[in-house]
């Protein structure tokens, strides 16, 4: 028997009781992780296969290395060894300059000498790196929580040409963290936004937009001509598409996610090291991991993270430094600490290795399992509006109010008359819920209230419903006073 460390990740905390570690007894990582399951059952679903294999969605690592490229669940354990498990968030070799293999040789102006001139007094940048830095062009997907900070750099910094993939609004709820926009951008197309705050920034760079949503039909078309992509995306479909993109095009993909205090950042360049699906060949199941927007985010994460990603996109442009490739970066804000792992290439990727079978791009919403967008889902359970639930409620026989949200969140605003019962602990009411006349399950939008409706229908409810545009909808349809979030 070895005593060894588990260490558990923010996004699975919420089945542990908010554990950061568990101490296990046992001789290898299967046994060890089977032990922390018995411990906390509710973590099976999210670690094992039926047969007890761990799951593909995620990938559990002895001290630095990764147990498929030991002896997976039979790897042996030492006393004091620590195990890691690095779930798939809702993201060393020669150093060569991306791009022209020279720069072009207009030199740089009067005024490019002066702006530039802390990066001309570094000699690893010096005069030849400010010019490579001013030939590349470098693709944002998403300006958003890590595409603000790295925007924001990559434009100071004298990147040529930026481009940004965006659809979205700037709504009050970004400005916490993306600082890109002001509150007078508030309602304003982010793209439109960006585009204006980077070019007064710095008039020199050149900035693309790309308007609407990255799509399998329109994804190489946008990367192709890019020297580097930068993934500031937040939902797994987006993240699997930039990879595969990304590794037909040959270019790097410089990755990085966040998750409430956690985050992860790496460089997939699939010519020199393994790409996103090497480490994650399969997407978590859709609604595991709750997006920012559910489970919220501290707001100088994203920035921290941001710089990293822009760091690594200047060395590469510049080729200087060791890039992050084949190495996946961990920073955990609460516990201020950087922890790095050892990526492997999977030697039987299907995307990147010699026996890939994977050759153009997929249905990305069906590879994650969400044929729909997250409303299109919860839509598919029986829902009830805001104006319709407020006749029900005036009733002589209401239906029981259930608010699947977290604590927080109540205590944030809540309904008159409904009972608290976060959507995790759904199963453990099952009995009481079942005496109910009818059931209403509300959330914040009506993505966990339509999920929890799922999970009653499927345990033979039919008297459930869920809330339409959750405890938001409410607050604008029905009564003002309640603050939305
Ligand atoms: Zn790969």
């Amino acid at each position: 028997m070895a005593r060894s460390t588990i260490q558990i990740p923010g996004p699975l905390r919420s089945f542990v009781a908010g554990t950061r570690e568990a101490v296990v007894d046992s001789v290898t990582a299967g046994a060890a992780i089977q032990e922390l399951v018995r411990q906390f059952p509710t973590l099976g679903r999210h670690l094992l296969a039926a047969d007890g294999s761990f799951r593909p969605s995620v990938t559990i690592y002895v001290n630095d290395q990764d147990v498929r490229y030991l002896r997976r669940e039979a790897t042996p354990l030492q006393d004091g060894d620590v195990l890691s498990i690095v779930p798939a968030l809702a993201g060393g070799s020669e150093p060569v300059a991306l791009g022209s293999e020279m720069p072009r040789d207009r030199p740089l102006g009067l005024e490019e000498l002066r702006r530039y001139s802390r990066h001309l007094l570094l000699p690893e940048v010096g005069v030849a790196g400010q010019k490579r830095l001013r030939d590349a062009k470098v693709l944002l997907v998403g300006a958003g929580g890590l595409g603000a900070p790295t925007s924001l750099y990559l434009a100071a910094a004298g990147v040529g040409e930026i481009g940004l993939v965006e659809f979205d609004q700037v709504e009050l709820s970004n400005l916490q963290r993306q600082v890109l926009y002001t509150t007078h951008d508030v309602g304003r197309p982010k793209i439109e936004a960006a585009a204006a705050r980077l070019t007064a920034l710095n008039p020199d760079v050149r900035v693309t937009p790309h308007p609407g949503r990255l799509t399998a039909a329109n994804a190489l078309d946008v990367l192709r001509g890019y020297d580097l992509v930068i993934d500031g995306t937040d939902n797994f479909p987006t993240r699997y598409l930039v990879n595969d993109a990304a590794v037909l095009l040959g270019i790097p993909n410089v990755y990085g996610s966040i998750y409430r205090f956690e985050g992860q950042v790496s460089v997939f360049d699939a010519t020199r090291g393994p790409c996103y699906r090497c480490l994650y060949a399969e997407p978590p199941p859709p609604d595991q991991v709750p997006s920012c927007a559910e489970g919220g985010v501290l707001g100088v994460l994203p920035g921290l993270i941001g710089v990293l990603q822009a760091t690594e996109a200047v060395k590469l442009i510049t080729g200087i430094g060791e890039p992050l490739i084949g190495r996946l970066l961990l920073y955990d804000a609460l516990a201020m600490q950087f922890r790095e792992l050892h990526l492997n290439r999977n030697p039987t990727c299907v995307l990147c290795s010699p026996a890939a079978t994977q050759t153009g791009l997929i249905d990305y919403a069906e590879f994650c399992g969400v044929g729909e967008p997250p409303e299109g889902r919860a839509e598919r359970v029986p829902t009830v509006t805001p104006e319709e639930l407020k006749a029900e409620l005036a009733r002589s026989d209401p239906p029981w109010l259930i608010d699947v949200r977290e604590p927080n969140e109540w205590a944030i605003a809540h309904l008159e008359g409904a009972r608290l019962i976060p959507r995790g602990s759904i199963p453990e009411h099952v009995s009481e819920l079942a005496g109910a006349p009818a059931l209403v399950l509300y959330c914040r939008s009506g993505n966990r209230s339509g999920t929890a409706t799922r999970l009653l229908l499927d345990l033979g409810f039919t008297n459930v419903r869920s809330l339409a545009g959750g405890i938001n909808a409410w607050a604008e349809k029905v009564d003002p006073s309640i603050p939305r979030y």
